[in-house]
């Protein structure tokens, strides 16, 4: 049997992260997943070396170590060499004939001996999902030790560190490779460093506008985010996991991310509160940038740089604490009661992300409707039902004031604020928090007053500049 005419085949996917990222690089850069034979993959693996060695990224001494043939010292001066040996080690691993099982794959037989200092991104050991985790030299089959040179061209600059995501649904991460390789190619040809750079130093930003874009193509699904390096200390891969469920909630309220004029509570609730807190920086100052022109210093406001540039990226250039709870899963309804957000938005929130039950939401609404009883002016209505709600410390406390409520409107209605049932199964039931149900009924208060009378008992949350 000649060897060499054994046919290569990467159309399965394969579960280790950093392989499947790196074999659905290789597929987009070659634009094919089954090779004839190793002379056919070599003329790819060549064009890649080459890039690697020549069209370099300045980030290569942190995609590869330094025991690697792209980053060794000794060929430091002579490139042609490091080509050389470079592709000397590929040929000479595609050679081996082991036997075993693959270490990512499981495939029987045909494999290399190889370590992991000539991968890239492999030098880190926290998570034992990732090859990096492997011992120094482990078998591998020819098709997952391919795929891994390809991966660092499936990925993007983020945060000084190269980050990446693998979906549950297939075209989710064609659209991330395409995007990726088309990207990879224009650096090349333009002469710029050839890694993607996602000009983002905020993770969580980072993934936002990933989503953002997703949503824009109807493309939804689960997906996990990677941040990686090899040269951080301890070299710790940062994971953050996305439910489809939030890519859905973003769809319905931010439809589509705002480019030519600022976005409003009123008109685009969701996008207004995203620029808010991008505008402010930590000590709650607008935020401004100071510009050289024709000698003379300029400052410019953060938002003219969003208006007058239609600069929308420069709202995710900085850390949002909005973005930063939406994207790591916490809750943000307290996002909402500072915001005095519309019932609209909360319902939509509870009912994507909270998968609250709509009985739930609407006996919570209920509850608010009915207490509008004692809404004779919005001043009094404040200070004598809301904020004693607000002042509520402990459940034990909520549930107490909810049965003050409960007998003053007895005494002016002939129905219940609320039934035994109601309050046991919807309003706090166990195992619930007391302190997002309260958050909930705060909200849905909050709407129904005039919004002149909020902003006075606002505590310094101004709303617009
Ligand atoms: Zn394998």
């Amino acid at each position: 049997m000649v060897k060499n005419s054994i046919k290569i085949d990467f159309s399965q996917s394969i579960g280790d992260p950093m392989v499947e990222i790196g074999r659905l690089g290789l597929i987009e850069f070659c634009k094919k997943e089954k090779f004839e034979n190793i002379e056919e993959l070599k003329i790819y693996i060549e064009k890649l070396f080459n890039i690697y060695t020549f069209r370099t990224s300045g980030r290569i001494g942190q995609v590869f170590s330094s025991n690697s043939k792209f980053t060794h010292n000794s060929t430091g001066k002579d490139l042609n060499e490091r080509l050389r040996q470079a592709l000397e080690q590929y040929n000479s691993l595609i050679k081996e004939f082991c036997n075993g099982y693959c270490i990512t794959c499981g495939k029987r037989n045909n494999l290399c001996s190889v370590s992991k200092t000539i991968f890239p991104l492999t030098t880190g050991n926290s998570n034992t999902n990732f090859t990096s985790n492997f011992s120094n030299r482990f078998l591998m089959c020819k098709v997952c030790m391919s795929s891994l040179f390809f991966a660092p061209i499936n990925m993007q600059k983020i945060a000084g560190r190269m980050g990446f995501m693998i979906s549950n649904n297939p075209e989710i991460n064609e659209f991330w490779t395409r995007e990726n390789i088309y990207q990879f190619n224009a650096n090349i040809v333009k002469g710029v460093d050839s890694l993607v750079d996602s000009k983002t130093n905020v993770f969580e930003n980072f993934i936002y506008g990933v989503i953002e874009e997703l949503q824009e193509e109807k493309l939804f699904g689960d997906i996990t985010f990677y941040l990686i390096s090899n040269v951080d200390k301890g070299s710790e891969i940062t994971l953050v996991h996305i439910v489809e469920n939030q890519m859905r909630f973003l769809h319905r309220v931010a439809p589509k991310f705002f480019k030519d004029e600022l976005p409003t509570k009123q008109k685009d609730e969701w996008n207004y509160l995203i620029y808010k807190y991008s505008a402010k920086d930590s000590s709650g100052k607008f935020r401004i940038r100071k510009e050289s022109i024709d000698g003379k210093s300029k400052t410019i406001k953060f938002k003219e740089e969003i208006i007058d540039n239609k600069n929308y990226k420069s709202t995710i250039k900085y850390f949002n604490p909005l973005i930063s709870s939406f994207i790591q899963g916490k809750s943000i309804l307290g996002f909402f009661k500072r915001n005095r957000c519309s019932w609209n938005l909360t319902k939509i929130y509870l009912k994507e992300i909270k998968g609250m039950r709509k009985e739930r939401v609407n006996v919570l609404k209920k509850v608010a409707d009915n207490l509008q009883l004692f809404n004779e002016d919005d001043a009094t209505f404040y200070k004598k039902i809301i904020r004693p709600i607000e002042m509520t410390k402990s459940q034990t406390e909520f549930r107490e004031n909810l049965r003050i409520l409960m007998r003053k409107f007895m005494s002016k209605s002939d129905k219940p604020l609320f039934t035994v049932d109601e309050m046991v199964v919807y309003i706090l039931p166990s195992g619930e928090s007391w302190y997002e149900t309260k958050d909930i009924l705060l909200i849905a208060l909050y709407e129904k007053m005039n919004l002149k009378e909020i902003e006075k008992i606002d505590e310094g949350e101004d709303e617009n500049e």
